[in-house]
């Protein structure tokens, strides 16, 4: 069982005063029991001397023995106290009290003898019949240096013990109540100084409960008083500190997880002690509470693992840069010792590169498209003019069959360069859109028009049907019918003679989305998320002229126009391209 405070102070003290009274009480009435028999016990010798005096004269003589009667007598009514006068040769002279003197038994009595000698004593005896206790005086009577007799002086104690037990009750009584209001002093005390503590103990609770708010009051200024002045202020401190604390973790957990890059902190064992949400989605950690979870566990990349264990055995800074198995993400990892407590951690940062390697490898394909492409019409050109040099000048049917060779190749970089010229304007936002509301049926008609005569000639069937309760598009006119026109231009360049090419439209939610079905050759299902790339031209088809462009720019400008563009295909059934625009 453990104490309080409060009891461990009070339980010392309470005992000490009881122990202290104790004695003190003891001590008293023994002192005083001492002091009063001394009283009584010099008195009735005192007396007995008196007696002895007295009666001294009456007992040498022999004559007036009987005198010693009425003094007896007398000393007897003024004293309350019995007296024998015992003659050397054991009678009695004069009594007082109704003892009855038995020569044989008490006549022998050491006391008696020995006041026969002349030697006064006193005793204190008790009757083994009622218990009563006695003081008894034996007291020499004497003539010069003889014996003449002696005085029994017995005197009662039974009223000074009265008086005693009296005495002792009122030191008990006393020492009791002095003790009773120690004990609540001390126990008041005690409170006094203990209640303050317990302020504190309840304001430190609050604190553990994380209310730094409340305070302990306490306006002493003793030591405890301090202590509390000292505990108010490490409160405050610890408040305020908590509070910047607070606001730093939410600034570094709003930053960790607005932050497109992964991280991740990994301990001296391999352990994940942090890792935020764009590190969980660049993994794919399926884990619902991946921190404590070993880094192996959670990232399952050799390359990785192996990085944080070079950055933790040497201490220095590691990166690198490698393609993820999963989503084929390109990413850049570097690994730093951090030099905060407990050592040993790592700082993992993971950067998704992987649109920037897209772009770099984009920027490297399309030199090289573009270098491909202009490759070919240079050739011919080059070849054109060697061969003409070479004398076809002077045959004028083979010199006029080159010139028209070499118009064409040059048409054919002219409008490649014209169709790169449009998409970097169309990519650099550069074009400016003329957006007004337009009727789906015009855009239709507008390139029914223009690409009907060309589908004529090719063999193909060139239809629409609109509905008449379209809503009007927001688009710039000339930009969607190029669209409507590119598109067109190669479902006709894609069908061979005796096929079908029939567009529509229809509302869908918030769109209009357009619709160019073709009976064509259609598109190998590998290379369909491909046909909108920049000179991405599917192999068949590569021997046709066409730069390749003419979708790229077409999704461009859709995208431009806040819609979306796809295709569905299958090959030798022919090809249906569409594409949304937002209602007006
Ligand atoms: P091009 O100028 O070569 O036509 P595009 O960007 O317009 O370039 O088209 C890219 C490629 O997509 C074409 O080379 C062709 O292989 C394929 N393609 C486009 N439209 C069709 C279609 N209607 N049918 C079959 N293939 C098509």
């Amino acid at each position: 069982m453990r104490l309080s405070l409060r009891w461990r102070i009070t339980i010392p003290f309470v005992l000490l005063i009881l122990f202290t009274s104790g004695l003190i009480s003891i001590f008293l009435s023994q002192y005083f029991e001492q002091i009063y028999l001394e009283n009584v016990r010099s008195e009735a010798v005192h007396l007995a001397r008196v007696l002895a005096s007295q009666s001294a004269p009456f007992l040498s003589t022999g004559s007036n023995v009987h005198n010693t009667q009425s003094i007896v007598q007398l000393f007897s009514s003024f004293t309350n106290t019995s007296f024998l006068i015992v003659l050397p040769d054991g009678s009695i002279t004069a009594q007082s009290g109704a003892y009855l003197f038995n020569k044989e038994k008490d006549f022998h009595q050491p006391d008696i003898q020995q006041a026969l000698a002349g030697k006064e004593s006193t005793r204190i005896s008790r009757s083994p019949e009622n218990n009563d206790s006695y003081l008894e005086v034996f007291e020499p009577v004497m003539k010069g240096d003889a014996v003449t007799g002696m005085i029994w002086l017995v005197n009662s104690l039974n009223a000074y013990e009265g008086q005693m037990d009296y005495l002792q009750k009122m030191i008990l009584i006393m020492n009791g109540a002095a003790a009773l209001l120690a004990v609540l002093l001390v126990m008041a005390l005690s409170n006094y100084t203990i209640r303050p503590l317990r302020h504190l103990t309840r304001a430190a609770q609050w604190m553990a409960e994380g209310d730094f708010t409340k305070v302990s009051l306490n306006n002493q200024s003793d030591e405890i008083g301090q202590l509390n002045q000292a505990f108010n202020q490490m409160a405050g401190q610890i408040n305020a500190q908590f509070s910047e604390l607070t606001t730093e973790r939410v600034k570094l957990a709003a930053v960790l997880s607005n932050m497109t890059d992964g991280i991740m902190i990994v301990d001296y064992e391999g352990i994940t002690r942090l890792i935020n949400p764009a590190c969980i989605r660049m993994f794919k950690v399926a884990q619902t509470s991946p921190v404590g979870l070993p880094l192996v566990e959670l990232v399952r990349s050799h390359q990785i693992y192996d990085l944080w264990q070079q950055c933790h055995t040497s201490g220095e800074q590691k990166s690198l840069t490698f393609e993820l198995s999963i989503d084929r993400l390109f990413i850049n990892a570097i690994a730093s010792p951090l030099s905060i407590s407990p050592a040993g951690n790592v700082l993992l940062v993971f950067q998704d590169l992987t649109r920037l390697h897209r772009l770099e490898m984009v920027r490297r394909d399309f030199v090289s498209n573009v270098s491909h492409e202009l490759r070919t019409p240079l050739a011919s050109l080059k070849a054109i003019t060697e061969t003409l040099r070479e004398g076809a000048l002077d045959d004028p049917t083979a010199a006029k069959r080159f010139l028209l060779r070499m118009e064409i190749e040059i048409d054919a970089l002219a409008q490649m360069v014209q169709e790169l010229l449009e998409l970097s304007r169309i990519e650099s936002g550069k074009v400016p859109l003329d957006k007004q509301p337009i009727a789906p049926a015009m855009i239709i008609e507008a390139a029914y028009n223009r690409m009907q005569h060309q589908a004529e000639r090719a063999g193909i069937n060139l239809s629409y049907t609109v509905p008449e309760d379209l809503p009007l598009v927001n688009a710039d006119r000339a930009r969607i019918i190029q669209v409507m026109v590119n598109l067109l231009h190669n479902a006709v360049k894609f069908t061979p003679p005796g096929g079908e090419i029939s567009m529509t439209a229809e509302q869908k939610k918030k769109m209009v989305v357009f619709q160019i079905k073709d009976t064509g050759i259609g598109i190998d299902p590998e290379a369909l998320p491909r046909i909108f790339e920049r000179f991405y031209k599917v192999d068949r088809a590569r021997t046709g002229e066409g730069t390749g462009l003419g979708l790229s720019i077409s999704r461009h400008l859709i995208e431009a126009h806040n819609g979306t563009i796809w295709a569905e295909s299958e090959v030798g059934k022919g090809s249906t391209f569409h594409f949304s625009l937002p209602i007006s």
